[in-house]
């Protein structure tokens, strides 16, 4: 297949074009380094199926040849960034999404997006299925996000249904491991860094909110699968096993055999309305396309605690 990904130099964009070349796709990544990086994608930049263009895809895209899939994972994803640039955060998953799916007709391609388990809120229903509607606020500092994405999976129908385009929707639930950047305040990162550097552990509140982490290598397993299958969706892609924060806090400060004392600290005022559970129900994918995961949180925090030992040089 011919393939462009949207963000593909993110975090999962990146390991999503590794699969997908090595099985022997071709693939054109487009990402303007909102919150990518150069360095997730430069062993990539001399591979004869691989293609990178820097741009914005609020802007009109025009892209040469045929195309199989328009893979949209462009959208910053973490906290921290909802507090910085909400209004580019609105912008590509509202321009963003409209522009790649104008694309995706334009080239009878099929179109993925990649949605979130922020659909649902803080969720009243749990574990979250997908026909399960959200708890979700409008105006509150994760609004730019998740009605960001309530929006980019309304219009993916919407041409779903008005131009007939082919399209697969996933929510993707939390999704760990090497090429995240350190800093961008997403939980697993910012406590590796602290344990490496043997800083306090910060829980936000008393750390028995829980989120269940999925190993990118897993994740992107489960999304080819939904692109090739024949599943409009949307449908979860996550891992099911929940942990609370402080027990993730615990494991890594056992993995680092860092010095770190673990503290709770009040949730900052850019965190109002933080999930205080999260956990996907993954029959639909597990029932109709045979996808689990299989990466274990202390197998998937190993690498991912060296390769930012690594960067930090610590
Ligand atoms: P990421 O920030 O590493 O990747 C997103 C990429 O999109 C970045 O490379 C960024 O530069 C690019 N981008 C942003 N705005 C753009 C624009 N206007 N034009 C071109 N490129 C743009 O984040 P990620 O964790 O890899 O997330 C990838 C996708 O998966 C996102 O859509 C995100 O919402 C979704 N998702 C991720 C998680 C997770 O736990 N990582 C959970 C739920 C959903
Ligand atoms: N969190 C925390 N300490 C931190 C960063 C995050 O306790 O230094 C908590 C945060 O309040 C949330 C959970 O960890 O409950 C996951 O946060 P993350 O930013 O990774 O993503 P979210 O799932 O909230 O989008």
């Amino acid at each position: 297949m011919r393939v462009l990904i949207a963000g593909g130099a993110g975090f999962i964009g990146s390991h999503l074009a590794d699969a997908l070349l090595a099985r022997g796709d071709e693939v054109i990544a487009v990402d303007n380094f909102l919150s990518g990086r150069p360095e997730n994608i430069a062993h990539l930049m001399n591979h004869e199926r691989f293609l990178f263009l820097e741009q914005d895809v609020t802007e009109t895209l025009f892209i040469d040849g045929q195309l199989d899939a328009v893979m949209d994972l462009a959208s910053p994803a973490s906290p921290t960034d909802f507090a910085t640039i909400p209004l580019e955060i609105l912008a590509v998953g509202s321009t963003g999404t409209r522009n790649l799916l104008d694309l995706a007709v334009i080239k009878q391609a099929r179109f993925f997006l990649a949605s979130t388990s922020e659909i649902y809120g803080d969720p009243l229903v749990h574990p979250q299925p997908e026909t399960y509607w959200g708890n979700v606020s409008s105006i509150g500092p994760r609004s730019c996000y998740d009605e960001a994405k309530r929006f980019s999976e309304a219009i993916t129908m919407a041409y779903h249904r008005v131009h007939d385009v082919e399209v697969r929707i996933v929510r993707i639930f939390n999704t760990y491991g090497p090429r995240m950047r350190p800093n961008d305040g997403r939980v697993v990162g910012n406590f590796i860094c602290q344990a490496l550097r043997n800083e306090p552990i910060t829980l936000f509140g008393d750390g028995h909110q829980t989120r269940s982490f999925c190993y990118v290598s897993d994740e992107v397993r489960g999304l080819i699968s939904v692109l090739d299958g024949p599943l409009t969706g949307p449908i979860n892609v996550g891992n099911p096993i929940e942990f609370t924060i402080r027990q993730l806090a615990e494991c890594i400060v056992q993995l680092t055999s860092s010095a770190s004392e673990i503290i709770a600290v009040p949730l900052p005022a850019e965190r109002e309305g933080d999930p205080m559970q999260r956990c996907p129900d993954i029959s639909l994918i597990t029932s109709s396309l045979g996808w689990s995961p299989t990466v274990s949180l202390c197998d998937g925090l190993i690498p991912m605690i060296e390769a930012i030992r690594l960067e930090l040089a610590l």
